[in-house]
């Protein structure tokens, strides 16, 4: 008799762009959506797929591939950060770019989605080489950006000197002055008071709200964070002053951990010095496994995608998951921390402090009229707050996750304005 072998354990899908169609799909059941409307919003616009020449300071020429994907323009002008990672692919830019879409829907900003990406590791590059890397980019994507048209931003590895650079090449093409093409900028170049910290302070405020509907008491909790970047060295900092203790954290090369609490303004000291949380006096080291695994009531993961999979769902302990971080979490690790009672608030609401204040920047920008950081974090708190419980309500009205509630919600106000639009021609 032959004996049966072993289920052959089955494997998650992990690439991002499938995952953001699978929880679209999700939600647009729970709506009833129209099979054609369906389609529209699955897939994205207009994908934009670059060959990017360099000068290297050597001499030779290298070649840079980049994408910029439109996802949906219906509620307004596409925005999206631009991201330099040598993982880049375009279905990572696909899926982060219709995430944009439904995020700036769940805050209910007149923006749509976009994203962009260029496969590089811009640590291995000089300053001249990188400013050449993002003039090519910003002159081949500037005949489809634009401040009415798409409006790009930081995100992973990229910064407001390279939110300059992308400004004033498309400014010099333009044979003018365009800042509101994009944001995130520095100050002194139109960029707003609080866009810095705006992504982390967006998830702070969703984390309090959270919290009260948790019972538990954000003074005295504990917070474990992946990422060590603007997103989570902020929501520590930030976290910190709250009077929460920030138990673990880690970055790209180590992690460290402190149960009695980590020295969150001595921390970000010692990454500003030596470039990494790694050795932090007062810490024990710790891999990053242990920190999305850490025994704490908040789990912010502030890095990449997928780092929340069905092989590590089960040992995850915080009461709350903060997603920081754009996908970190896919779908089956999402069932299982919901059977968990596990609280997921999702990329789309955590994160999304960010391109608010973003678009605050790009209103402050077409208005040349400039907000003082109270005013700008005051209406960042109201959009968190209400979005907070907007997506709360959905999510109770459905019995679904907060994911699910959040989809259901963005997906409803894009569909509202498809359909009003109309197909054209
Ligand atoms: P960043 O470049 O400032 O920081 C990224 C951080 O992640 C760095 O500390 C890096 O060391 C760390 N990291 C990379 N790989 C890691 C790994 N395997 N394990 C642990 N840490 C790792 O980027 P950011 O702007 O903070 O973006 C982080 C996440 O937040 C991304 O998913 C991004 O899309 C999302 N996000 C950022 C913004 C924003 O305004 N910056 C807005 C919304 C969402």
């Amino acid at each position: 008799m032959a004996i049966a072998s072993p289920p052959v354990p089955v494997q998650e899908d992990l690439n991002p762009f499938h995952i953001a169609k699978q929880q679209f799909e999700t939600a647009a059941a729970k709506l009833n959506l129209e099979p054609g409307l369906r389609a529209m919003l699955s897939s994205p616009r207009r994908c934009l797929v670059l060959s990017l020449p360099i000068r290297m300071d050597d001499g030779t020429i290298k070649v840079f591939d980049g994408y910029r994907v439109q996802h949906n323009v219906a509620r307004g002008p596409g925005k999206g950060g631009i991201r330099y990672h040598p993982g880049v692919t375009l279905d990572e830019v696909k899926a982060l770019a219709s995430w944009m879409t439904w995020k700036c829907a769940t805050v209910n900003i007149p923006l749509g989605g976009a994203k962009g990406g260029i496969i590089c590791d811009p640590h291995k590059l000089s300053k001249g080489e990188l400013e050449r890397l993002t003039r090519r980019y910003a002159a081949e994507i500037s005949v489809i950006i634009g401040p009415d048209r798409d409006i790009p931003a930081p995100d992973v590895y990229t910064d407001g000197q390279i939110m300059a650079w992308i400004m004033d090449t498309f400014s010099m093409m333009a044979g003018g002055s365009a800042p509101a093409v994009v944001t995130g900028k520095p100050i002194f170049l139109g960029g707003s008071l609080g866009r810095n910290e705006a992504t982390a302070r967006g998830c702070v405020f969703v984390i309090r709200e959270a919290c009260r509907e948790k019972n538990i008491n954000l003074k005295h909790s504990t917070v474990s964070i992946q990422g060590f970047g603007n997103a989570g060295s902020i929501a520590a900092d930030l976290l910190y002053h709250e009077g929460a203790k920030v138990i673990a954290v880690s970055d790209s090369k180590s992690g460290v951990m402190n149960q009695r609490g980590l020295d969150v303004p001595a921390l970000l000291k010692h990454k500003q010095k030596t470039g990494s949380v790694a050795g932090f006096p007062g810490s024990e080291p710790i891999d990053n496994a242990k920190v999305l695994e850490a025994e704490c009531d908040i789990l912010i993961p502030a890095a990449l995608e997928n780092q929340i999979t069905a092989a590590n769902a089960d040992r995850i302990k915080a009461k709350i998951v903060a997603e920081a971080a754009n996908g970190p979490t896919t779908p089956a690790a999402d069932q299982i921390l919901h059977k968990k009672g596990v609280m997921v608030l999702p990329d789309i609401l955590a994160n999304a402090g960010g391109v608010t204040v973003s678009y605050f920047e790009w209103v402050q920008d077409l208005a040349a009229d400039f907000w003082d950081e109270d005013v700008v974090n005051k209406k960042l708190e109201k959009v968190m707050v209400r979005s907070f419980n907007d997506v709360l309500a959905m999510a109770t009205t459905h019995n679904v996750d907060m994911r699910t509630g959040a989809f259901i919600l963005a997906i409803d106000r894009v569909a509202v304005a498809t359909r009003t639009r109309g197909v054209w021609p």
